[in-house]
């Protein structure tokens, strides 16, 4: 019997999932039992859509359709919490089993204090994660610097600080720090993470820790609720899962590649957010010049709940039909977002005019959270 606080070892009991899954298949086996047995009434997951740079969030109801998710997509940057929202009714009338990266749940908390997701109702499956990748620089970076074509890749992986491609011909690994030096790996915002195991999630999986003749082939699990517990418990009682103890020496070599990956983040937010302190105003007002006022960053935000805003054809400082923006567009947006933003990137990601907009909110939320919270007695900012 599984219990909250438990580190397992995991593997799915369903060939069919092995053979698709990105290790042990546990996450696939756990979020079927669960569509099977009610426990939820839709998963929502990632499947590959075109190729392998395209990933695509899916609301499964039939049980069988779920082993086709199976497998890690690493160009997928996609956020779940606002498909939950905008799609399915913010779980507030079925319930929901969630396959999450760090900042999903973040931003499905987020949106749950903002009464947008009925939490109670949303079962979550973390990923520990380390770092994803824009699939178009993706797709650059595995030609210009592997020397393949991107369209003759079969499988791609993070593994050991390496970026690995599997090809027709061949594999080949090249380390992240090389290609982050050079403008590629993951995306800026993931360098500055430091929620790699989501451990708000009622379970988080990963392949970190995982070693001796189960490497590869296991799922680490790390229970974190009860809810968790009682699912993996059900689960192996239905012989669709097998778990074993972790082994300690991969628990303390899991616990060491957490800390060494929040060290690089820190790394990352000092070389990022330095390099904006001394120009902060003339970077900004220069990046956001090429601003289109397509409004993507407002509507893709989990943390800007937008309100019918009548007011806007008198609005004083923000000129309507008015490009560049006015100033006071970025401004209003910073001041009501960034006490709360997640850094998932998605305004950056999906902004045409590519301004690094994560990286202007991460930074005055930051900024704040250091400065402020540890005044007001609160924990200073971590994720
Ligand atoms: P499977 O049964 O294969 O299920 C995988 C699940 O992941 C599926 O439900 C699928 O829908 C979902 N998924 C696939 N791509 C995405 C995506 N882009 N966003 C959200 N969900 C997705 N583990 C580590 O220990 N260390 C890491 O550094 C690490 N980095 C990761 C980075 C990314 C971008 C992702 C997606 C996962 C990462 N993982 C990492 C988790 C690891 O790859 C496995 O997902 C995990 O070990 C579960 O394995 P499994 O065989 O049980 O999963
Ligand atoms: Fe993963 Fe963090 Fe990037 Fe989200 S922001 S994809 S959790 S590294
Ligand atoms: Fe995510 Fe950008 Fe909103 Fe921050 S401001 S929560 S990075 S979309
Ligand atoms: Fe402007 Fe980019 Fe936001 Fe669109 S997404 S409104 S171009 S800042």
């Amino acid at each position: 019997m599984a219990a909250k606080g438990d580190m397992l070892y995991a593997w799915t009991t369903d060939s069919g999932i092995a053979k698709k899954a990105e290790c042990g298949g546990a996450v696939t086996t756990l979020l079927k039992y669960a569509l099977e047995n009610k426990i939820v009434d839709v998963v929502v997951a990632v499947k590959k859509g075109f190729d392998l740079y395209d990933a695509i969030p899916v609301a499964i109801t039939d049980a069988k359709d779920l082993d086709q998710t199976a497998g890690s997509l690493h160009c997928g940057t996609l956020l779940m919490s606002t498909f939950i929202q905008k799609y399915l009714d913010g779980a507030k009338s079925m319930k929901v089993g969630v396959v999450v990266k760090g900042c999903d749940l973040m931003s499905l908390i987020e949106l749950g204090k903002r009464n947008e997701i009925n939490m109670n109702n949303v079962l979550t499956i973390g990923v520990n994660c380390g770092g994803s990748v824009n699939p178009i620089l993706g797709r650059k970076m595995i030609k210009e610097k592997f020397g393949v074509d991107p369209d003759k890749v079969t499988k791609e992986e993070i593994d050991k600080g390496q970026f690995i491609i599997e090809y027709e011909g061949g594999h080949k690994g090249i380390k992240i720090d090389d290609l982050e030096d050079e403008g590629f790996g993951r995306r800026s915002n993931c360098r500055r993470c430091k929620y790699k195991i989501p451990r708000q999630a009622d379970l988080a999986c990963g392949n970190w820790g995982v070693i001796g003749d189960k490497a590869g082939k296991a799922t680490f699990v790390e229970v974190c609720s009860d809810k968790g517990a009682d699912l993996i418990t059900k689960a192996v009682g239905a012989k669709k899962l097998e778990t074993s103890a972790a082994d300690p020496k991969g628990i303390e070599i899991r616990g060491k590649t957490e800390g060494a990956m929040l060290k690089l983040g820190e790394k990352w937010r000092k070389k990022d957010f330095t390099a904006l302190r001394d120009n902060l105003w003339e970077t900004i007002n220069k990046e956001t010049s090429r601003c289109i006022k397509c409004y993507s960053c407002i509507d893709k935000c989990p943390v800007c709940i937008q309100i019918p805003f009548d007011g806007r054809a008198d609005d004083i400082m923000v000129r309507p039909g008015f490009i560049p923006s006015d100033p006071m567009f970025h401004l209003r947006r910073f001041a009501h977002i960034s006490d709360s933003c997640i850094n998932c990137g998605q305004c950056e990601e999906l902004c045409p005019a590519e301004i690094p907009l994560a990286l202007f909110s991460h930074a005055i939320r930051v900024e704040a959270d250091n400065a402020f919270a540890p005044k007001l007695g609160a924990a200073p900012y971590k994720n």
